[in-house]
């Protein structure tokens, strides 16, 4: 029987929800409207998509969002000048700045200049620090995003073996590091595969969950998913060729695998949604700790 699909759209709709609600209340008990600011380097036509997604989400729950755009050729002086600037404006809770920045822009000095209180992307080595220890920080947002479909969905990772494709530090390690925390939504035992991991098949087949975190279009097959496995699939991929040029298009074999998985996330419509919801998450959090 095909697997059922974790519909990414209708959960983060349901947390969404949830957030604006406590936004209102922030709102009237504080006078306070969580600030979000998001800083975009460059052209890139992703990265717009992106950022221009982020803002509508905040503005619809109550968020306000300011955006930063700066040239491609923008120095690296300048975004760290900026980021200073917005560390120190009292009315901003979380900062992000999309990535991937131009080459010549050292990507960890300008992510590490944004104060960890207002990180909420979570890639603040403070922060990667405090999730890597089990303390509260904020949690990178596609990672979190994982682990909250899977609370979401009804299903248990404690106690199961999942196995992550990919090591990078924006999702494969910390999905990883989170579903094996000692702590309720987690409590996995963990298998991380990456580019040099020997016979890839035989670990992806031993997954309860198999999570691809990859970069390339349809690269877990079908035959690499065990029988009643929930597969999880973070990528993001436009197909250059074939008859579907054009479209997006995950990790993972979505038609093959969801022949032989218990339960998938399809893309477009999975991970995507809850990433920007966790971002949102993080953003109310970081006015709630500011206000306390
Ligand atoms: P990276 O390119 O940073 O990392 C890819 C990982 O995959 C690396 O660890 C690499 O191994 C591994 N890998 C590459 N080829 C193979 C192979 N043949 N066998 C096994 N492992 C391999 O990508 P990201 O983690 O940033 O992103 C992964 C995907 O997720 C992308 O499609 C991206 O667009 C998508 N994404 C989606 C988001 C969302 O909101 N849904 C958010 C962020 C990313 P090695 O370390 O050895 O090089």
């Amino acid at each position: 029987m095909a697997a059922q699909i974790i519909d990414g759209n209708k959960i983060a709709a349901q947390i969404r929800g949830e957030l604006e609600k406590e936004i209102k209340d922030l709102k009237a008990k504080s006078n306070v409207t969580p600030g979000l600011a998001v800083v975009l380097v460059g052209e890139n036509p992703a990265s717009q998509q992106y950022v221009k997604n982020k803002n509508k989400a905040a503005h619809e729950i109550g968020i306000y969002s300011e955006q930063h755009s700066l040239s491609k050729d923008a120095p690296e002086a300048e975004l760290l000048s900026l980021v200073e600037k917005l560390n120190a404006d009292p009315k901003l809770h979380g900062i992000l700045v999309q990535l991937p920045l131009p080459k010549h822009i050292d990507e960890k000095k300008v992510l590490n200049l944004i104060h960890p209180d207002k990180d909420v992307d979570g890639f603040h080595p403070m922060n990667l620090g405090r999730m890597m220890v089990g303390e509260p920080g904020y949690l990178p947002c596609t990672p979190h995003g994982v682990v909250k479909m899977l609370a979401y969905s009804g299903y248990k990772p404690a106690g199961k073996h999942v196995v992550v494709v990919g090591r990078s530090n924006i999702v494969g390690k910390p999905v990883a590091n989170m579903l094996l925390q000692k702590a309720a939504e987690a409590d996995a035992t963990v298998t991380v595969c990456h580019s040099r991991t020997k016979d890839l098949p035989a670990h992806c087949r031993r997954a309860d969950i198999l999570v691809a975190a990859v970069g390339r279009p349809r690269f877990i097959t079908g035959d690499m998913v065990k029988p009643g496995a929930v597969v999880i699939d973070v990528g993001i991929n436009r197909l250059r060729e074939g008859p579907d040029a054009g479209k997006l298009c995950g990790d993972v074999d979505f038609e093959a695998a969801r022949e032989r998985a218990s339960l998938i996330t399809p893309v477009p419509g999975g991970v995507g949604p809850m990433t920007i919801t966790m971002l949102l998450d993080n953003t109310l959090r970081a006015a709630i700790s500011h206000v306390s």
